[in-house]
């Protein structure tokens, strides 16, 4: 018999080391757990999805459990946790998300590829509102889109101006909605020169969108958004993009060493 191969997160990482692990070896018995619905999909349309730049939620997923089997025999097991690994007897626990129902499975070799979360910093007042968003996943990017339309918002304030805030924003303007974007620091896009993010900020500008610079969020409410400053942005759709946070509890509990970045070494 083959060896068996557990592979924990079934997105970017964790779909492509499955696959390179099947091209390498035909005989291993290969698993992917993944916690979500869906696996292998395409994080860098989501944002598209909300001006139907990408026309159908279907078209962010780019192979289901059932093409994983056919094309690679892997078996993908979506709306499955890992919860815990016991290194000594090479075995995992895992819960069924939809039944509940907790198993084990053994593994020869185990690859880690758990990915990093939204930053919701829990101190902020109003953060736990239900019209405050992250975006990491399909199912987040249907519920933002479901929300803004059904409830027919019209002001989004979009919290981050880095790629995935101004990817949001920039598609939430195209679906009609009137957009702000608040960035703590002097400039959106931190890896860019300043000079260069007058660019962008022009741009913004252009299309409409309201860019507040130099300010954070101190409070969220039904209707606003509410800046250290002291400003109100209305706001009934709150998409926060202020950064991930690598997933590190799964390893952490297995003894496992972290790197200088914080993330799994
Ligand atoms: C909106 C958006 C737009 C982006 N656009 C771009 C872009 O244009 N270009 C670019 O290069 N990058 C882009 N990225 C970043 C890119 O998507 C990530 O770098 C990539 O998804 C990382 O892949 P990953 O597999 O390491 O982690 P993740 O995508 O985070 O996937 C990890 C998976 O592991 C699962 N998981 C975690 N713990 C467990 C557990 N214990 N048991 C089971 N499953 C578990 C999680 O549910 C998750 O689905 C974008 C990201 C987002 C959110």
């Amino acid at each position: 018999m083959g060896k068996r191969v557990l592979v924990v997160g079934g997105v970017a990482g964790g779909a492509s080391a499955a696959a390179r692990i099947r091209r390498l070896d035909a005989e291993a018995s290969i698993t992917v757990f993944e916690r979500g619905e869906h696996v292998s999909f395409s994080n860098c349309a989501l944002p598209y999805y909300l001006s139907r730049t990408v026309e159908d939620k279907d078209y962010l997923v780019m192979m289901t459990p059932e093409g994983f089997k056919a094309s690679y025999d892997i078996d993908v097991r979506t709306n499955n946790e890992v919860l815990k690994i016991d290194r000594n007897r090479r075995m995992v626990l895992v819960k069924n998300r939809i039944t509940g129902e907790e198993y084990e499975e053994a593994y020869d070799e185990l690859v880690l590829s758990p990915g990093s979360a939204p930053i919701r910093p829990g101190k902020i007042e109003g953060i736990s509102l239900p019209h405050v968003f992250t975006v990491r996943n399909v199912t987040d990017i249907v519920k933002l889109d479901s929300y803004v339309r059904q409830a027919k918002s019209s002001n989004v304030a979009v919290i981050g101006g880095g790629f995935i805030g101004l990817e949001v924003a920039e598609n939430l303007k195209e679906a009609g909605m009137n957009v702000s974007v608040v960035e703590a620091a002097r400039q959106v896009m931190a890896p860019f020169d300043q000079d260069m993010s007058q660019i962008l900020h022009k741009e913004l500008s252009d299309h409409g969108i309201e860019l507040i610079l130099s300010d954070g969020v101190k409070a969220i409410t039904e209707e606003k958004v509410i800046l250290n400053s002291g400003r109100e942005v209305a706001a009934d759709t709150v998409v926060l993009a202020i950064g991930v946070v690598p997933e590190t509890g799964l390893a952490k509990d297995a003894g496992l060493e972290i790197g200088e970045t914080g993330a799994i070494k």
